[in-house]
Order: structure tokens, then C-alpha cells, then sequence
């Protein structure tokens, strides 16, 4: 492996995968691998989907690229599914995860300022992750990630997550406050699950203070918690969701949704992107998205997360080496009571991929479309390197 002209921002490689197929990937010396990461929840439908590679090569054999001074059909077509799906109202799309939260945090700015906040303020909380742009790294509530790259915007504040009383003083102390920014579940900082009616709680509070609910979803949408998006498990809807990563399952592609009076805030000339809403990525992505929904993948992976739980707690609840098991549907996290970084590279050695964040905590994002046996063969094989450690 030649490195030398890459920047060093991802430190060593875990190893140099070259093929891919449904729920397997190969390096280059021929070794097989059962993925349990799925490229960091982006390649929900797995590898080389025929759907995908179908979408794929027709918008390849139609158009790739017009900017948005034109009239995208594909574009148009995923903007009315997302919002079938979501009940929000309207979508703009971007590139990333981050610029799909930088279009909402824009949106929550001039929202503020069209009710006469000039200096509005939006809550985020501790150990989130919204992005490495500085507006999301400002948002971002991780000094792991934030240090060294002061000054930071001003206009945040820090909350404790998963404690609403906290939040309501804070909101209650500073009128300038205009959003609350939250992940409804925690995913780069360790699988962190609120209680389960955290998001109507804040839901209520938004309402009570006329707040906007802003929900990182970029990871936890799309399936991959058991719903299309996971605010959905509490039945409500909040005024703007981003989403990012399973969107494209593997192209660039990200979305801000927004619903009633968040949904009216751009106007012409207030936000754009050169490439956001191509027609490439958004066929491939109504695509994926008709897969999720219509393939049954959303109940598939609720099921098969509740027995990825059930297995995980029979085989290392009461270890030692095990601090806690949590997930839900296919974001899964078992924390150790020690370091797991050794983790990746013996699960590797064993033909699986997995990932750790957060220092000790064992993070599994399987493809939507993992079978049951493959769960198993997942499960034993951690099971058996966390026993041994
Ligand atoms: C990955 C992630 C982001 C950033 O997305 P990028 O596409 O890497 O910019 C933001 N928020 C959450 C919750 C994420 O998981």
C-alpha cells in the first residue's frame, strides 16, 4: 500500500477491500469477509444490489449532471417519496450528511431572524456528532473531534443528552433560543438510546417555547433503526430531519426535510449546492429508498435486530469484559469495560468487519438485508473474541 499522498486523516487502514457482494467483501489477497459495518450505514442494500446497479447504469445511459438551474425529474421523484414516507413538507438535497445539517442549522438562523432574533441560539447536546464542517463541528458535542480547530461559530450551547429537565432551565434562561438539535439516537458517540419518549418530550417542549425540532437522522435513518426514520417509533414528526449515509447506499447524497413553517424559510438566492439533487444520485437514491420500503427491510430489521440483541445478551451478559449491550434494529453497540480497540483487527482476522466507537464500544451497522444465519455467524464469532479477552 502506497499512502504517501493522502493526508493522514484517517490513520492506518484496516485493509484493502477491493470487491463486494450482498453482505461480503474481499481484500486483495482473496480473503473473504462478512460486513457488519456496512461502510459506516451507507450501503444498507449491501453490495452490488442488482437494483442499484440497474439504476446505476440507466441514469449513466440518460444524464449525470445539469445544476439546479434546470428542472431535475429524478430529483423531483425522490423529493415526493421522502415526503410520503416522512410527512414532512419539503427536502432540499445535498452532498454529505454535514451539508444536509448546515442547510438546517441555516434554516433554523433565518427562521430566528425572520421573528426579530438577530443572535438566535441552538441547542445541541453532549457526546452528538453532526458533522466536520465548522458550523456541524460547533454543533458537534466532542471535544475529541473539536480540539484544535477553534475559533467556533458562536450561537450553540451544549445540553446533557437524554435530560429533558436540564434542557427546559436552559431554554427557560435564554429566550435567544431558537432549535433544539438532537440524533435520537447517539451513533459516533457510542450507541447512546434515550429514554423512549426523549423525542416527544422535546417534541412538547419545542411546541411549548415555538422551537424548532431539528433530528439528526444522517445515520439513524433510513431503515436502519427498524423504521424509515426513527422519530417515527414515537409518532411524531419534527420541523426539519436530515439524513445522509443509507440514502445513496454508497453515492453522495444528503437531505434536508422540513415540515409547516420551517419548510418556507428558503427562498430564492438563501442556500444551493452545484451538485446537491444531481440527477445521478437522486435516481440511484429513489431507487434505494423504493428497495427499503417496498422490500420489507424496515420490519426485517427490527426482527433481526431483536435477535442480534436476544443472541448477544445469552452469549455475554454477566462477562465481566462487558459493560453493556444496546441497540436498535441494526445499530447495535456492545460497550466494553475496557478498551476495544483491539476489536477490529482480531474480528478482521476472524473474517469480519466491524467497527468501534467512542473507545470501548463495539458498534455493529449491518446491511439492511443481512440474514438471519449471517447475524449468527456475526454473534459467534465477537462472542468469541470478547470472552477471550
Ligand atoms: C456521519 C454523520 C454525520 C456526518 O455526515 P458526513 O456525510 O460524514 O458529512 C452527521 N451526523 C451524524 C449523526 C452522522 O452519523
Amino acid at each position: 500500500m502506497d499512502q504517501s499522498a493522502l493526508m493522514d486523516t484517517y490513520g492506518p487502514r484496516i485493509a484493502k477491500l477491493v470487491k463486494g457482494d450482498g453482505c461480503y467483501l474481499w481484500d486483495d489477497e482473496g480473503n473473504q469477509y462478512l460486513d457488519a459495518l456496512s461502510g459506516i450505514a451507507v450501503c444498507g442494500l449491501g453490495h452490488k444490489h442488482p437494483g442499484v446497479t440497474e439504476a446505476i447504469t440507466e441514469q449513466a445511459n440518460t444524464l449525470l449532471h445539469i445544476s439546479n438551474l434546470f428542472q431535475i425529474e429524478p430529483q423531483e421523484r425522490l423529493g415526493r417519496r421522502l415526503r410520503e414516507i416522512s410527512g414532512m413538507d419539503k427536502v432540499f438535497f445535498s452532498n454529505s450528511g454535514a451539508e444536509a445539517n448546515e442547510a438546517a442549522i441555516k434554516i433554523a438562523r433565518k427562521y430566528a431572524n425572520k421573528k426579530g432574533v438577530l443572535d438566535p441560539i441552538i441547542v445541541t447536546f453532549n457526546g452528538s456528532f453532526h458533522g466536520r464542517t465548522m458550523a456541524t463541528l460547533t454543533a458537534t458535542g466532542n471535544s475529541k473531534v473539536k480540539d484544535g480547530f477553534a475559533p467556533f461559530l458562536s450561537g450553540f450551547i451544549h445540553a446533557p443528552y437524554n435530560d429533558v429537565a436540564t434542557l427546559k432551565t436552559i431554554i427557560k434562561c435564554n429566550p435567544r433560543v431558537i432549535a433544539v438539535m438532537v440524533e435520537p439516537i447517539q451513533g459516533e458517540g457510542g450507541i447512546n438510546i434515550p429514554a423512549d419518549n426523549y423525542l416527544n418530550e422535546l417534541r412538547s417542549l419545542c411546541d411549548e417555547h415555538d422551537l424548532l425540532l431539528i433530528l439528526d437522522e444522517i445515520q439513524t435513518g433510513n431503515g436502519r433503526t427498524g423504521r424509515f426514520f426513527s422519530y417515527q417509533w414515537n409518532g411524531i414528526t419534527p420541523d426539519v430531519v436530515t439524513t445522509a449515509k443509507g440514502l445513496g447506499n454508497g453515492l453522495p447524497i444528503g437531505a434536508c426535510l422540513a415540515k409547516g413553517k420551517a419548510a418556507e424559510v428558503f427562498q430564492p438566492g438563501n442556500h444551493g449546492s452545484t451538485f446537491g439533487g444531481n440527477p445521478f444520485c437522486t435516481h440511484v437514491a429513489d431507487r434505494v429508498v423504493q428497495h427499503i420500503v417496498e422490500d420489507d427491510l424496515l420490519a426485517h430489521a427490527e426482527k433481526l435486530g431483536e435477535f442480534y440483541l436476544q443472541r448477544f445478551n445469552e452469549e455475554l451478559s454477566g462477562l465481566s469484559q462487558v459493560k453493556e449491550i444496546r441497540g436498535k434494529g441494526l445499530l447495535i453497540g456492545i460497550e466494553l469495560s475496557q478498551p476495544a480497540s483491539t476489536i477490529v483487527a482480531q474480528a478482521k482476522d476472524k473474517g469480519l468487519i466491524v467497527n468501534v466507537t467512542s473507545g470501548s464500544v463495539i458498534r455493529l451497522l449491518p446491511p439492511l438485508v443481512t440474514t438471519f444465519d449471517q447475524a449468527e455467524q456475526t454473534v459467534s464469532i465477537l462472542a468469541e473474541i470478547i470472552k477471550a479477552l
